[in-house]
């Protein structure tokens, strides 16, 4: 035996959370089907202190030991959806009157939550380009409570430094959550790199197989943990064991398929750069992509997801996305089925154009998520609808 401290990512991804079934020895987590545990006498429960699905779950809760172990952090806290994460964030660590501070470039659904739904409730909200800290800094205000940036962003993969604006954050007592969904703890740990948050959609690659939609959340403190998991179970948005249960065998493979995935979005990528019905790639392990020390820098790989534009503009583009076989059109990444999305009608139809427009969501980009299929394929698919332009 060695005397690390801990075993490695592989062996985590596996292992961690999850211990034979007590009763029958089975080697998997059972799916915990019950609404309810029984006490055997007032106030006094059988084991563990469960007493009604809503507030916790035997299988959610060797899941949230398996996430938090991968992403180094005090605990996790899993939901029905990544959307549901964000919102129990939000609403446990901002009140009314407070500011917070998002990346300009975010997931769709975080810039409709916080413009449509949250700032209802009188929280106030700054999208801000937070690839530069300066901008970070020069938007803090007396009352700004929250930082909430995506690295990197949905749909256009600008990065931000993660440990710069955790030190702005930190220097002002107020937490930094970071959404981490495009490349999981195995590539990026935001808690190592001084955030207070780490936030995934575990629909994407968490989970991996297009099977369950899901979130979570991971703290590096009892008192943000067991905030958020007040609020989760105030609005009733806790996981079901059935999804748990799916994602829990899901993250067994999430190093080897992200590697995977990635190595085949870095060959799109470069036979994309080689045609020349092709405008412009962007991925982060491209020596042209604009903040690629940065991508090197917090993160120890670059993901599934890359983006084009086709020259012919949107017309060709959405002929493109018509005509592609193997690449489903779809929302939704990270799984392993490649599929290709029209941001601009699809996952971000609701920003305002030019909103879209300014953060660089331009109407002709094209997103791919890479999936596990064979490389060749994939490109093969590409070339037979590209050379139809
Ligand atoms: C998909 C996604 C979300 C939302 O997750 P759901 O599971 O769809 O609710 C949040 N952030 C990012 C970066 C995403 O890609």
């Amino acid at each position: 035996m060695n005397d690390k401290a801990k075993p490695d990512f592989q062996t985590r991804e596996i292992h961690a959370g999850v211990s034979p079934d007590p009763v029958t020895g089975a080697i998997l987590t059972p799916i915990y089907q019950s609404t309810t545990y029984v006490q055997e006498s007032v106030g006094r429960y059988m084991n563990k202190g469960y007493s009604y699905s809503r507030s916790g779950n035997p299988t959610v809760v060797a899941l949230e030991d398996k996430i938090t172990s991968l992403e180094s952090g005090y605990g996790s806290a899993c939901f029905a959806t990544g959307m549901a994460a964000t919102s129990a964030t939000m609403m446990a660590l901002l009140d009314q009157g407070d500011h917070c501070i998002v990346s300009d470039v975010v997931y769709g659904g975080t810039h409709r939550l916080s413009t449509r739904v949250l700032s209802r409730f009188g929280i106030r909200f700054s999208f801000v380009d937070t690839s530069d800290p300066a901008n970070v800094k020069e938007a803090l205000r007396s009352d700004t409570r929250l930082i909430f940036t995506e690295t990197p962003a949905n749909p256009t993969l600008k990065l931000t430094d993660i440990a710069a604006i955790s030190e702005i954050a930190g220097a002002r007592g107020i937490p930094h959550v970071v959404d981490n969904t495009f490349l999981t703890p195995y590539f990026q740990r935001p808690l190592e790199l001084g955030a207070d948050i780490s936030l995934h959609s575990t629909t994407k690659f968490m989970e991996g197989h297009n099977v369950s939609v899901g979130g979570s959340i991971t703290a590096n403190s009892e008192e943000l943990l067991e905030s958020i998991k007040f609020t989760r179970n105030c609005l009733g948005s806790n996981m079901s064991p059935m999804v748990a249960f799916y994602t829990l065998q899901g993250c067994k493979t999430l190093s080897t398929r992200i590697r995977a995935q990635s190595d085949n979005a870095f060959k799109v990528a470069e036979f994309l750069i080689s045609h020349d019905r092709v405008e412009r790639v962007c991925y982060p392990g491209l020596d042209s992509f604009p903040q690629k020390e940065l991508a090197d820098r917090q993160a120890s790989g670059h993901g599934s997801m890359l983006w084009f534009e086709v020259r012919g503009g949107v017309k060709a583009g959405k002929r493109l996305m018509n005509t592609l076989k193997l690449w489903s059109l779809a929302e939704n990444l990270g799984s392993v089925e490649s599929l290709v999305t029209h941001s601009v009608t699809m996952t971000h139809a609701d920003m305002p154009r030019e909103e879209r427009l300014a953060a660089g969501i331009t109407d002709g980009l094209v997103r791919l998520s890479a999936g596990l299929e064979s490389a060749d394929d994939l490109i093969l698919d590409l070339k037979q609808a590209l050379d139809r332009l």
